[in-house]
C-alpha cells in the first residue's frame, strides 16, 4: 500500500472536519453555511482522496455516512429498510460510468432505466397499518430517523387512509416546499427582522421537524411519493409499476417520469428537464435514475451509503454574472428599509433579471458589494434573486460602497436599526411607504379579505389624500371612489359593498390585519378566541397573553406594546365608530347547543353561498372542526357542486354526506 503523505493526511482531517460542521449545520439546523455545490465539492475531492489511499478510511468519515442525525425532542423511529442517500453524477461521462457499473454487474441482461425528477425536499418514511396511516419519520442518519407523525399529518396530500392496501405498507417519498410558499415564508420572515431559509429544502426541514404541528401546518408543504419499501404483498416487479401502484393507491406521484431503454435515453431526459425544471412550482436539483427492475435492483444491492441501482445526476448551480448598476431601498409595512440592487438585465434560471434582494446592511458588508460591481447573481429556491458574490478580480477601481442611510427614503424621518436586528426601520407610523403596505396587507385576503382593493386602488386612495389609515377605507363615499381612474359606476358600488360586508368579519381577522409584528393568523386567532372582544383584549396585560396556546413572550412583548400607542388605540377606536365588528364568539359557548359541536366535517366541492373560508369559520363558529380528508372518525361530510374523491371515500366508509341546501339549514 502506498505511504499516506503528511499533507494528504492533514487535507483529509481538514475535509472531514469541515463536512461535518456542514452536515450539523445543513440538517441538524437547517441553516447551511456554504452553497450545495460548494458543500459536493468538498466530498468529491474527499472521497478522491479516500480511493486513492484507501487505509484513511474510517466508518466516522462524513462520506460513510448518510445524511442528517435525530434532533432533541422528538422520538426516534428505526428504519428496517434503512433510508439512503444517492451516489452523485455531475457529467455525461460519469452517468455513462454509472451505467457500465451496473451492467458489468448484471452480464448478459438488458438494463432499463427509469428516471425520475430529484425534488429538493426532505426524504420522508410513511408506514400504514390496515390501511391506517401510523407512522411518519424522516430520514435521521438512515438507521434511526424522528417520529414527525403529528407534522406529517398536516401535509394535505399525504393520505391518512387507504383504501385496497396491504396490511403493512412503508412508502418513501419527498417533501417540499413549493417556490411561491418559499418565498412568501421568507418575506414574511425579513418583514419580521427573522432569519432567512437558505432554500426550500431547509425551509421544508426546519418546518416538518417543529415540535409544533401547528406551525407546520401553516407552512403549506406538498410531498411526491417514489418508492415502496416494505408491503405485506407482492406489489411490483419493476420501478415503473411500483410509480403507477403508488399513484393508484391514491398518494401523490409526480407526473414526470420516464421510462427508459438505455442510458442514452436517460440523458436525453436530463437535458430536456435542464431548462424546463424552472417553470415547475417547486424546485428540483437533477435528476434520479433508477433501475427499472427490482430483481435486478436487489442483486446489485448497496453500499453503506447509497444503493448501486441508483445514481442522481446534479444540475451544475444556475448562476449569471452581470453589473450591479445601483442600489434602491424599499420600505415594507413595519418599516424594514430593504436594500435591493438594480441589475443590468441578465438571463437566470429560465428568465431575465433585474432585481436582486441585497437583505440588509450586514449582507452589504460581508460581501463588499458596491455600486458598479460585476456581480455573481443566483436564485435562492430558483425564485428569490440574489448576488451570491462580487467578482473582485475586475474591480476597475471606480466602484462606490453604500452607505445605508439614516433617514427613510420615503418620508425622510429618521430610521434606527435596533439593537441585534440586522434591519433598518423606518420610525415614522404615517411614512407613505409603510401605510400602502400596511393597507395591502389590512386588505389582503387572509386579513380583511376586502375584494376589489387590490394594489392600484389603494395607491391611488393615498396619493388622492383621501386614505391615511385602516380607518378612512369604511368613509369612502361613492364621489370619492368613482373619481378615481378605471372606476366605473358598477366597480365603485361593488367596491363600496365589498367594505360594507367586511365590516361583519370574525375579530381575529381584524387582529390579524392590523399587522402587529409576529402576530400571524395563528395568533390572532388564539387572541379572539381567549379574549372574545377587543374591549378585554385592550384591557389585556403582558402576563395574561404569555400563558395562552403558541403566544411565546416575544408575541405577547409586541402585542402589548402596539396596544400601549396612543395612536393605535385612536386607529381601533375610529375602526369600532366605523362600524367593524368587535367581537369574536368564544368557542366553548356555541358548543354547549349546536348541532356541529365537537363534530369533524370534512368540505368537498365548491359552495354556490360561501367561499370555503366562510364555510370553515361557520363551522368553527358552531364549535365544529375542519379536517381535510375523510377518515372512520368523519362526522359529517358536506359536498357542494363538482365533489372530489372525498365524496367516494365517505360513502365507501359510510359517513354522513350532505348537501349545501342542508348544510345552510344547520348554520341558521
Ligand atoms: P441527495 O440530495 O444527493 O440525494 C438523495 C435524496 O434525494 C433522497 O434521500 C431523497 O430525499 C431525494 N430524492 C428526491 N427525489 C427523489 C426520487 N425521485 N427518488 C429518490 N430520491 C429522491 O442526498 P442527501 O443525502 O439527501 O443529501 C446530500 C446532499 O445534500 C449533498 O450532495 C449536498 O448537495 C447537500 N448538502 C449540503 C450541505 C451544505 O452545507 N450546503 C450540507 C450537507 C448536505
Amino acid at each position: 500500500m502506498t505511504q499516506v503523505p503528511e499533507n494528504v493526511r492533514q487535507r483529509v482531517d481538514e475535509l472531514r472536519a469541515l463536512l461535518h460542521k456542514y452536515d450539523y449545520h445543513y440538517y441538524v439546523l437547517d441553516n447551511p453555511l456554504v452553497s450545495d455545490a460548494q458543500y459536493d465539492q468538498l466530498m468529491r475531492q474527499l472521497i478522491q482522496l479516500e480511493k486513492e489511499y484507501p487505509q484513511l478510511i474510517s466508518p466516522h468519515s462524513p462520506s460513510q455516512r448518510v445524511g442528517g442525525q435525530p434532533r432533541e425532542g422528538f422520538v426516534t423511529v428505526r428504519h428496517d429498510v434503512p433510508m439512503l442517500s444517492l451516489g452523485n453524477v455531475f457529467s455525461y461521462g460519469e452517468l455513462q460510468d454509472f451505467d457500465r457499473r451496473v451492467r458489468q454487474a448484471l452480464p448478459g441482461q438488458k438494463v432499463e432505466y427509469v428516471a425520475e425528477l430529484k425534488i429538493d425536499g426532505l426524504a420522508v418514511s410513511l408506514t400504514y397499518r390496515e390501511g391506517l396511516l401510523a407512522v411518519g419519520a424522516t430520514r435521521g442518519d438512515g438507521e434511526t430517523g424522528e417520529d414527525i407523525t403529528p407534522n406529517i399529518k398536516t401535509i394535505r396530500a399525504v393520505p391518512l387512509l387507504l383504501s385496497g392496501a396491504p396490511e403493512l405498507l412503508e412508502v418513501r417519498g419527498e417533501v417540499y416546499m413549493s417556490k411561491q410558499a418559499f418565498a412568501r415564508l421568507n418575506s414574511e420572515r425579513e418583514e419580521a427582522g427573522e432569519p432567512l431559509f437558505a432554500n426550500p429544502r431547509n425551509a421544508a426541514a426546519g418546518s416538518l421537524r417543529q415540535l409544533d404541528p401547528a406551525v407546520t401546518a401553516g407552512r403549506h408543504l406538498g410531498i411526491f411519493v417514489y418508492a415502496l419499501a416494505r408491503s405485506s404483498q407482492p406489489a411490483a416487479a419493476t420501478q415503473a409499476a411500483v410509480l403507477e401502484y403508488l399513484a393508484g393507491l391514491g398518494f401523490k406521484v409526480n407526473p414526470h417520469w420516464r421510462l427508459c431503454a438505455d442510458i442514452d435515453q436517460v440523458w436525453e431526459y436530463v437535458q430536456e428537464w435542464q431548462q424546463a425544471r424552472f417553470d415547475l412550482p417547486y424546485v428540483t436539483d437533477g435528476i434520479v435514475i433508477k433501475v427499472n427492475s427490482l430483481t435486478q435492483q436487489a442483486a446489485l444491492g448497496a453500499t453503506a451509503k447509497s444503493p448501486r441501482w441508483a445514481t442522481a445526476f446534479k444540475y451544475p448551480p444556475e448562476q449569471a454574472r452581470t453589473v450591479l448598476r445601483d442600489i434602491i431601498l424599499r420600505v415594507g409595512r413595519t418599516g424594514v428599509i430593504t436594500p435591493t440592487a438594480v441589475l443590468e438585465p441578465v438571463r437566470l434560471a429560465g428568465t431575465t433579471v433585474t432585481r436582486a434582494s441585497l437583505h440588509n446592511e450586514d449582507y452589504i458588508k460581508e460581501k463588499d458589494i458596491r455600486i458598479g460591481d460585476t456581480v455573481l447573481v443566483h436564485k435562492a429556491g430558483e425564485i428569490i434573486p440574489e448576488v451570491l458574490e462580487v467578482v473582485k478580480e475586475v474591480r476597475r477601481g471606480d466602484e462606490r460602497p453604500f452607505v445605508m442611510p439614516a433617514r427613510c427614503p420615503e418620508c425622510g424621518q429618521p430610521a434606527v436599526r435596533p439593537a441585534g436586528e440586522a434591519a433598518w426601520r423606518c420610525t415614522n407610523q404615517s411614512c407613505p411607504a409603510r401605510l400602502y403596505e400596511a393597507l395591502v396587507h389590512f386588505v389582503s385576503r387572509p386579513a380583511y379579505d376586502i375584494a376589489g382593493l387590490g394594489p392600484a386602488v389603494l395607491r391611488q386612495l393615498i396619493e388622492a389624500g383621501l386614505v391615511r389609515d385602516a380607518a378612512d377605507l369604511f368613509s369612502l363615499t361613492f364621489e370619492q371612489v368613482r373619481q378615481l381612474e378605471r372606476m366605473g359606476d358598477k366597480s365603485t358600488a361593488n367596491l363600496l359593498a365589498a367594505i360594507q360586508a367586511s365590516k361583519q368579519n370574525p375579530l381575529h381577522r381584524l387582529i390579524f390585519a392590523l399587522g402587529i409584528r409576529y402576530v400571524g393568523e395563528k395568533a390572532a386567532r388564539t387572541l379572539a378566541r381567549h379574549f372574545g372582544s377587543m374591549e378585554r383584549l385592550l384591557e389585556a396585560k403582558e402576563e395574561d397573553l404569555t400563558g395562552l396556546p403558541e403566544i411565546g413572550p416575544r408575541i405577547a412583548g409586541s402585542v402589548v406594546e402596539y396596544l400601549a400607542n396612543p395612536a393605535n388605540r385612536q386607529l381601533i377606536e375610529r375602526l369600532q365608530k366605523a362600524g367593524l365588528n368587535m367581537q369574536e364568539e368564544p368557542r366553548p359557548v356555541a358548543a354547549a347547543t349546536s348541532p356541529l359541536a365537537g363534530k369533524k366535517v370534512v368540505l368537498t366541492g365548491t359552495l354556490s353561498s360561501m367561499t370555503r373560508q366562510q364555510a370553515k369559520e361557520a363551522v368553527e363558529k358552531l364549535g365544529g372542526e375542519i379536517s381535510s380528508s375523510v377518515s372512520k372518525k368523519t362526522d359529517l361530510v358536506v359536498a357542494g357542486a363538482d365533489p372530489g374523491s372525498k365524496l367516494d371515500k365517505a360513502r365507501q366508509l359510510g359517513v354522513p354526506v350532505i348537501g349545501e341546501q342542508e348544510f345552510l339549514a344547520l348554520l341558521r
